[in-house]
């Protein structure tokens, strides 16, 4: 039954119509990596395995991060916020956001390890939704934090690392709260990655690729009740 349903779907990834193969093909899945063959599969290229299919939020952002060999955290922010096990606004983005920093960092420059993937995730799902309007810190700017501290490896004895952590909270902590209308973790999101992205260039030297500010536009609008819309700088504007 479920499998009828996924079937008339369209790729989970582009939206592009899926194709069926009578022979089955070599095929990679963009969450986890996998490679099997498979007779349904996305004119781009893009094919998810059916583990992934089923798989919670948490468990994707762990696969495809230790999968991923890229360099682009907002371009893989996108895709996680793709699958439809990640919900439109909650705390899955905190582990996200530290996740897809951590692995950019790690593909970048091969100073960092699976290990402090992990450890970036552990520590991003433990800061509960609701932060930003409960206790006046988005969590999307604590996850930025998250990332530095343990790129660095801070700790409260530290100074240097500490700082720069806490540094890096503050950064995107206040390009977050300049955003109008009710809390969005996409938004969030995606200034959250901006002041990441820039900060990695200043302190760490690190050029992480990017998706500039004219092409980052939200694919989750329609689905968001309380979307700022046309208040909002990634509103792709149209009427979805
Ligand atoms: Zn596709
Ligand atoms: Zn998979």
């Amino acid at each position: 039954m479920e499998e009828c349903n996924k079937k008339t779907e369209n790729c989970m990834i582009c939206g592009e119509e899926l194709e069926y193969l009578t022979m089955a093909i070599p095929v990679t899945c963009t969450y986890c990596g996998k490679a099997e063959a498979a007779n349904i599969h996305c004119p781009s290229g893009h094919y998810v395995c059916n583990e992934c299919h089923a798989s919670d939020s948490i468990k994707i952002i762990t696969q495809f991060c230790l999968s991923s060999s890229s360099k682009n955290p907002m371009e893989m922010a996108k895709t996680i916020m793709r699958h439809p096990t990640m919900p439109m606004h909650g705390p899955e983005h905190h582990a996200m956001i530290a996740a897809v920093l951590v692995t950019a960092y790690k593909n970048l420059t091969g100073k960092v390890t699976d290990n402090e993937i992990k450890e970036a995730i552990r520590r991003g799902a433990t800061v509960p939704g609701g932060y930003c309007g409960l206790y006046g810190t988005d969590a999307a700017a604590i996850a930025t934090g998250i990332a530095i501290s343990t790129i660095l490896k801070a700790s409260p004895l530290t100074d240097y690392e500490r700082r720069t952590a806490n540094m890096m909270t503050s950064r995107a902590l206040a390009a977050i709260a300049s955003n109008r209308g009710a809390r969005c973790c996409k938004r969030s999101t995606y200034v959250a990655l901006e002041s990441a992205i820039q900060y990695f260039r200043e302190v760490l030297g690190t050029e992480l690729e990017y998706i500039p500010v004219s092409k980052l536009k939200c694919e989750h609008s329609s689905r968001n009740k309380t979307c700022s819309r046309t208040d909002c700088r990634f509103y792709a504007g149209k009427a979805l």
